[in-house]
């Protein structure tokens, strides 16, 4: 059975491209009579907050969409987290990294390799064993990852070029972004991860930790990224702005979901529904794979 998930991070409001990327999971999943959860990845310290997870699922459930099983918070989930590291380094797939940020120029709470982020060179490779109280990275094995995208098709990686070997917990005592996405993924049997395509890049780096921990691939699906009017990224004044605020513009949120379902293809042109009505039309052939641009009336 089709299992989706939406997994943000309580960091701020749901922005539309947060709220895209909902809608397609939910309607795929919908649309194969399967099942759909919300995860909360709080796990970034306190930039993470429980009342910032609490209003974004309201704005969810807002559009329709609920979480068909209760709400995992990544908090909850250290023991899991830890299990994972363990058996990491039973395989000798855990080493420990002394590297600062300043050393590699690597933003430790970044999730992807994009914004000028350097794949890691592997300094620390043969570094002994320290205990897992240090900052822990993964050993990727060598050699291409392929991997069948919902829209952009056959993808063939080489992970070492774009993530090199990841973190997985950090020196502050975080468990990282690749570690608690992909053992939860697994652990809750998920089977399709529809994301943005700003995470395309790691896909192969996470497909090699699932590898490496016994875990099953799930399908994949990167949207294109919302953009603003002037094609710039999504700020404070352009579209990054939630629900609320866009129903404070006079937006309500029939016309949010018509505009979202237009933009994946479920739509000849964008007007308000509900987003049970959009489920029928939903395929992923039908998803365009260029970005999308906000309304320029919206902001
Ligand atoms: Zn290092």
């Amino acid at each position: 059975m089709t299992l989706g998930r939406f997994a943000p991070s309580p960091t701020g409001v749901l922005h539309l491209g947060n709220l895209r990327t909902a809608l397609a999971s939910w309607l795929s999943a919908r649309k194969a009579g399967g099942d759909w959860l919300i995860r909360m990845e709080d796990v970034d310290g306190p930039r993470c907050r429980r009342d910032l997870g609490e209003a974004q699922l309201r704005d969810l459930a807002a559009l329709g969409l609920e979480s068909d099983g209760p709400v995992v918070w990544q908090s909850g989930r250290s023991e899991a987290y830890r299990e994972a590291l363990a058996r990491l380094h039973r395989a000798n797939r855990l080493y420990p990294c002394v590297c600062t940020r300043k050393d590699l120029q690597v933003l430790a709470s970044a999730p992807h390799a994009e914004d000028g982020l350097r794949p890691y060179p592997g300094r620390c490779r043969t570094r002994d064993w320290e205990g897992f109280d240090r900052a822990l990275r993964f050993h990727l094995p060598g050699g291409p990852v392929h991997w069948e995208d919902c829209i952009l098709g056959l993808q063939v990686d080489a992970p070492e070029a774009l993530t090199g070997d990841p973190l997985l917990f950090r020196r502050d005592g975080c468990f990282a972004y690749h570690l608690v996405v992909v053992v939860d993924d697994g652990a809750q049997g998920v089977t399709e991860v529809v994301r943005g395509a700003d995470l395309r890049s790691v896909t192969a780096t996470q497909i090699r930790l699932q590898e490496a921990l016994g875990l099953l691939r799930p399908a994949y699906a990167h949207l294109g990224m919302v953009l603003a009017p002037d094609g710039g990224r999504l700020g404070k004044r352009a579209g990054a702005m939630g629900l609320e605020a866009l129903a404070a513009r006079g937006i309500p949120s029939a016309e949010i979901l018509g505009w979202l379902g237009w933009s994946l293809g479920c739509l000849t042109q964008p007007e308000a529904c509900i987003a049970t009505d959009l489920i029928g039309a939903f395929h992923w052939d039908r998803v365009p794979r260029n970005e999308v641009r906000v309304p320029e009336s919206w902001t």
